[in-house]
């Protein structure tokens, strides 16, 4: 097609205007503004150089059924009014769309298809021309004006030029905002997902959802209304907001079991009304029969069931929109696929939360439970020393009475161990376990240990090493301590042929490296990684049975680390083990 920009017949005038009409326009299309916006500017330019009475733009709606008026522009701007929706095939406008012809006349009085020559004659209009904005053969909408002289050739070929861009720009424009309003949901849904997978908390999961679907489908205001049920095992409901606050709800009673919220709470499907005071759901109920006199105005409403995997009731979105007409199929789709994914959140978050309770209770079991056990073994352990003094004082005791006290006195020891064990578990879970933070020396320490436990161990033989210095740690002497005797413990427990348990320290210039290591049963390689775990204990095959509750490692670990340091083993099955336990020390 020859561009009208280089018509011969135009006069250099003509040309000119031409041109200058042709870059307004261009220039109007490609400006990031909204389309109405663009419209209007394009409208103007149409007015500014046609010299036309004035000029309009109308674009097609989702439905191409309806024209609206987008731009106005020259002795009538307004926007609303008769002409603002024009259905496709009335008046001269729908008429052009629909015969997608450009309609021309320059005797506007006589024109059959101009509906008000009164008017025409009385404003002194000559001429009217109307282009259908085709892109190809999709509608998109229609441009007209109308001037006071007739339409020249330079007007008709500047219009059908005007006509094929401003198409060609509302297309562009409509598809731009596609895309955008596309990637804003996607990218909406992405951050959502990724909350609603990390997000255990129930009451921020209930939120975000009820935030994320009120934005995306364009709702004045979003409320997910929600089951819970209380320590008590009592049933309640909870609600959050979106695009209100909520005093705007706080004294309406909670949405009951009306012909119009009753189906969402059952789970029975989605509601969604483009006018809810027109619906025959609405209105049937006492007290208010409809809306509470000072409720916001909702004419659009969309409510959508949230239901879990058991296919319990978990609760409803409910959305709302003065406008009529507001909430389209997309936007239900929108909501049930978020409805969805919040189900399963909540069903998570529930299942954690279960989890969580379990785990408090347990806490609160071992705490008390080592306590009140720890009560009558002091009293024990004290009637023991008793019997014990005693019988040293009088020196009359029968030995075998004598070795039955030993024997009491070990296991109680034992006992009382134990169950400082795991009071030591119940405070580390606590966040109670503290330390004192004092200079140490780790070799008076472990000359200590090593002297008290010698003479107690028949089979095995205590070599210290590295210990004929003075090794300065800052921490907690009496933990410290706690975890060489641990790990010296451990080495004797599981060599029970006996052999040598060697203690070894080397310093560097800030740090101190302990080694216990002993000629013993060893550690099969696939439980080392779990050895510091709670509860765990090694393969039952290499261990022969000897007991335990699996739970030292794990204090001496945290106690290791609270102090700075880190703990790491080293063993062969069959051949022994080595524990080295690295710590910040302090010069000197
Ligand atoms: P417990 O000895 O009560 O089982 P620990 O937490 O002290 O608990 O140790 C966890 C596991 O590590 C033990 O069950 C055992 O399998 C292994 N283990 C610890 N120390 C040694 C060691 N010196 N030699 C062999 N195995 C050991």
């Amino acid at each position: 097609m020859e561009s009208p920009l280089y018509d011969t017949d135009l006069t250099p005038n003509e040309q000119r205007r031409l041109a200058t009409l042709a870059l307004d326009v261009s220039g109007a299309l490609i400006k990031p503004q909204p389309l109405t916006t663009i419209l209007q500017e394009c409208a103007e330019a149409l007015v500014r150089h046609l010299d036309a009475a004035f000029a309009r733009i109308w674009t097609l709606d989702e439905t191409g059924a309806l024209l609206e008026l987008q731009a106005s522009a020259g002795c009538y701007t307004h926007l609303d009014g008769p002409h603002s929706k024009i259905a496709v095939g009335q008046f001269k406008i729908g008429l052009i769309a629909q015969e997608r012809l450009p309609h021309l006349t320059n005797d506007v009085l006589h024109d059959p298809r101009v509906s008000d020559p009164a008017w025409a004659e009385r404003e002194g209009m000559v001429a009217f021309a109307g282009y259908p904005l085709l892109v190809g053969e999709h509608l998109v909408g229609v441009v007209a004006l109308f001037t006071r002289h007739p339409l020249t050739e330079m007007m008709r070929q500047a219009l059908a030029f005007i006509a094929n861009n401003l198409a060609l720009g509302i297309d562009h424009k409509r598809a731009e905002e596609k895309l955008r309003v596309r990637n804003e949901v996607v990218e909406t849904l992405n951050h959502l997902g990724q909350l609603l997978s990390a997000e255990l908390d129930l009451q921020k999961l209930v939120q975000a959802v009820t935030d994320a679907a009120t934005h995306l489908i364009g709702a004045q205001f979003g409320a997910f209304f929600y089951n819970v049920v209380n320590k008590q095992g009592e049933s309640y409901t909870l609600y959050t907001l979106s695009g209100v606050p909520h005093a705007a709800f706080a004294h309406y009673p909670l949405p009951r079991n009306t012909d119009l919220f009753g189906p969402t709470f059952r789970g029975e499907g989605v509601i969604r009304l483009a006018d809810v005071k027109k619906s025959p759901r609405y209105g049937n109920n006492a007290p208010y029969h409809g809306m509470p006199a000072d409720h916001l105005p909702v004419a659009s409403y969309l409510a959508v069931p949230v239901i879990a995997r058991s296919g319990a009731v978990l609760g409803g979105l409910f959305f709302g929109h003065a406008q009529a007409n507001v909430f389209t199929e997309r936007h239900e789709q929108l909501v049930v696929g978020l409805a969805a994914q919040a189900a399963i959140a909540m069903d998570n978050a529930q299942i954690y939360q279960q989890a969580q309770s379990a785990v408090e209770q347990r806490e609160q079991f071992l705490t008390v439970a080592s306590h009140e056990l720890k009560t009558p073994l002091t009293t024990i352990k004290g009637y023991i020393d008793l019997l014990l003094r005693r019988a040293a004082r009088t020196g009359n005791v029968p030995e075998s009475t004598l070795h039955s006290y030993q024997v009491l006195e070990r296991e109680v020891g034992r006992l009382t161990r134990l169950m400082d064990m795991l009071l030591d578990l119940s405070r580390l879970h606590a966040g109670r376990l503290h330390l004192e933070q004092e200079p140490v020396d780790l070799a008076g320490l472990a000359h200590r240990v090593v002297t008290t436990l010698q003479p107690t161990l028949p089979k095995h033989e205590l070599a210290l090493e590295g210990a004929d210095q003075v090794l300065l740690v800052y921490g907690d002497a009496l933990r410290l301590e706690q975890v060489l005797q641990n790990l010296a413990g451990n080495a004797i427990k599981y060599s029970p042929e006996g052999g040598r348990i060697g203690i070894s320290f080397e310093r560097t210039s800030d740090r101190v490296q302990m080694a216990v290591s002993d000629q013993g049963v060893g550690i099969a390689p696939a439980d080392i990684p779990h050895l510091f775990e709670e509860f765990y204990r090694g393969d039952e095959r290499v261990t022969r049975g000897i007991a335990g509750l699996g739970i030292g490692l794990t204090v001496v670990q945290h106690l290791v680390e609270a102090h700075g340091g880190k703990i790491r083993v080293t063993s062969e099955v069959g051949k022994g083990s080595v524990f080295t336990v690295e710590l910040p020390c302090l010069a000197g």
